[in-house]
């Protein structure tokens, strides 16, 4: 079980910013830029690699989520980057697909 099913489980606590039926968006623990949300799927897929095409739907409404979290925390206006870090080479480090919503701040290019 990863860190991530223990948030949604309520096991151990999150700041959590926005919830629905299909998602759950909290908040870094180590935070990159003012503003940086994680939002995940509550069906545990291990990342973008692992998902299937019938998968497809709730990928989309996650990016919708992602749209809600910025305008919640107030960066919908000014921008914000959204990345999803996928495998060993992508720094993926929780096996439990999550988008990280950054904003706050100007981001820079290209990422490392
Ligand atoms: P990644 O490296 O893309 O797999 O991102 C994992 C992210 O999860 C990192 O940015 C961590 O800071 C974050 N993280 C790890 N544990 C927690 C936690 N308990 N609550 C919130 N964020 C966490």
């Amino acid at each position: 079980m990863t860190i991530f099913q223990k948030i949604i489980d309520r096991e151990i606590p999150a700041s959590i910013v926005y919830e629905d039926e299909y998602a759950l968006a909290f908040r870094d623990v180590a935070p990159q830029a003012p503003v940086h949300v994680l939002v995940i799927p509550k069906r545990p897929i291990r990342g973008i690699s692992a998902a299937e095409d019938s998968d497809d739907v709730l990928l989309g409404h996650l990016m919708g989520v992602v749209r809600k979290v910025s305008e919640i925390e107030g960066i919908a206006e000014s921008g914000y980057r959204v990345v999803v870090n996928n495998g060993a080479h992508g720094g993926q480090t929780v096996s439990h697909l999550h988008l990280h919503v950054l904003g706050g701040r100007a981001m820079g290019w290209p990422p490392g």
